[in-house]
């Protein structure tokens, strides 16, 4: 089994300046290689030797053949093999550290891995994804040791070339587990180490065989509620990045760096503050997805989402023109783009991901199934039409069916997993007519909140208070959705 653990490093004021100009270094010859294997390629299609003008390495077109990713440098080993890019710019380190003797500070392995990565880069774009990117201070952090390099001792940890340093000790390493891997990562709020640990004798994680599954609950993501969950129980969505008070920080935050000069200490650190904020609301989201991700996968032994395509969701609006004039008309892409952040901000594939780890572990099994129709099809009758749906109400037009759009979105989602994965379920009595309500929060009662503020805005006469609080509260704890269907207002 795989484990990867992440610790904060305690590093001493040498040691984070040292960290930090081997990042600079490390990246310098990361953009270079780059740079020199993008040459290379053009370079390739010239007849005979040549010497590259500005790394003045030579390089022999014709003895090798075209390749999509060369290097300047001697493509032939010792033995007669040909050298692939990656082991031509690792045996040019050598000179690397002749010419500039700075760089025998960084430990070779770390050299190494940092080639390896712009590999990796180009494997990826070989794969599909996009071509290798020029980094720059702010998306080159890390840095990374071979397997077997760093040793542990209590709350201290040896990284070669940099040596012994204290760190977090927040979890311990448990027994068997071999490290592999160790990445060193700068962030916002300080100097992190990531440990890839592995015992082959543990097994992987085997989520529960559908044969298996005696209990399955449907659950439906969405942004007024987080989570719908087919049981009638629902999880509210704190809106971490999109609330009215994280709008405000960020808003008052970003015009202080738009405020400041370009290039100037004062934009850096206003800029940091902005960084802190994005790094607080990312912790808050991942934490809270945890706590629900355990809550939900204790319902039952399948736990069902949709297979939802959410770059797909958040794309852009297409541009409109006018055929005459070329003008560009208004595409409503102003009015998504709102729709988008909140549905980013919810964050439904971490929260899937997370889900499916958490059952795993517990032996049990995430199951997806594909969303069409699952909010428009009716769950008593089957009928589908789009007219069945007004907003947050469903009423079927066929059988005049009533109920929560989204619960009964949820109730589809676990029917279709049953169909499609031969599900055997068994019946579970359920005693109480109104569904258990998950506490993750506790609701803030009137009395609590109100009168605090009001006081301080009459004693000071500066504040306001906000005025729709009390509607607020009120809608909080409307329960519009338990009444019976007879004393419904829409029958
Ligand atoms: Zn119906």
């Amino acid at each position: 089994m795989i484990l990867s653990y992440v610790y904060k490093l305690r590093p001493s004021g040498s040691q984070s300046a040292k960290m930090e100009s081997w990042l600079n270094m490390l990246r310098s010859t990361y953009n270079w290689c780059l740079a020199d294997r993008i040459e290379t390629y053009h370079y390739s299609f010239i007849q005979g030797a040549y010497c590259s003008l500005r790394t003045k390495a030579e390089a022999y077109p014709l003895t090798c053949c075209i390749v999509k990713n060369g290097a300047t440098g001697n493509p032939w080993t010792h033995s007669g093999k040909k050298r692939n890019a990656g082991t031509i710019q690792d045996a040019a380190l050598v000179d690397l550290k002749a010419a500039r003797p700075w760089y025998k500070s960084i430990d070779s392995d770390v050299l190494q891995r940092n080639i390896a990565r712009l590999n990796t880069a180009y494997k990826n774009f070989f794969d599909g994804r996009g071509f290798p990117a020029f980094k720059n201070r702010s998306n080159f952090r890390s840095f990374e040791y071979k397997p077997g390099r760093v040793k542990f001792k209590g709350s201290e940890v040896y990284l070669p070339k940099i040596g012994w340093m204290r760190f977090f000790n927040s979890r311990s390493i448990p027994d068997g587990f071999v490290i592999r891997s160790v990445t060193i990562r700068r962030k916002t709020d300080g100097w992190f180490i990531s440990v890839r640990l592995e015992d082959k004798s543990v097994p992987e994680l085997i989520p529960r065989p559908t044969s298996e599954v005696k209990t399955a609950v449907g659950l439906d993501m969405g942004l007024t509620k987080l989570v719908h969950c087919s049981d009638g129980s629902d999880i509210p969505n704190p809106r971490f990045a999109t609330n009215q008070k994280a709008k405000r920080t960020q808003l008052i935050r970003q015009r202080r760096v738009s405020r400041t000069k370009k290039g100037s200490a004062n934009r850096k650190k206003r800029a940091e503050s902005v960084a802190k904020l994005h790094s607080k609301i990312r912790k808050r989201r991942s934490a809270y997805q945890w706590q629900v991700a355990n809550k939900l996968v204790k319902k039952a032994d399948a736990i069902v989402v949709e297979d939802l395509n959410i770059p797909g969701m958040v794309r852009r609006c297409k541009p409109k023109r006018e055929e005459q004039t070329g003008r560009f008309l208004p595409n409503g892409q102003s009015a998504k783009r709102g729709l988008n952040r909140s549905i980013l901000d919810a964050s439904w594939g971490e929260l899937i991901n997370k889900i499916q780890y958490v059952a795993a572990k517990s032996g049990k099994v995430l199951l997806k199934v594909n969303p069409r129709d699952t909010s428009r099809e009716c769950s008593a009758c089957g009928h589908i039409d789009k007219a069945n749906r007004d907003r947050e109400r469903f009423i079927c037009t066929e059988c005049g069916h009533f109920d929560h759009a989204d619960k009964q979105a949820a109730r589809n989602i676990k029917h279709k997993a049953v169909v499609e994965y031969g599900l055997n379920l068994i019946k579970v009595p359920t005693d109480c007519g109104k569904p258990k309500q998950l506490n993750l929060f506790e609701t803030p009662s009137a009395e609590l909140t109100v009168p605090r503020r009001r006081k301080h805005d009459t004693r000071k006469g500066k504040r306001r208070v906000p005025g729709n609080l009390g509607r607020q509260l009120e809608l909080f704890s409307q329960d519009m959705w338990n009444v019976s269907s007879t004393e419904s207002p829409f029958f």
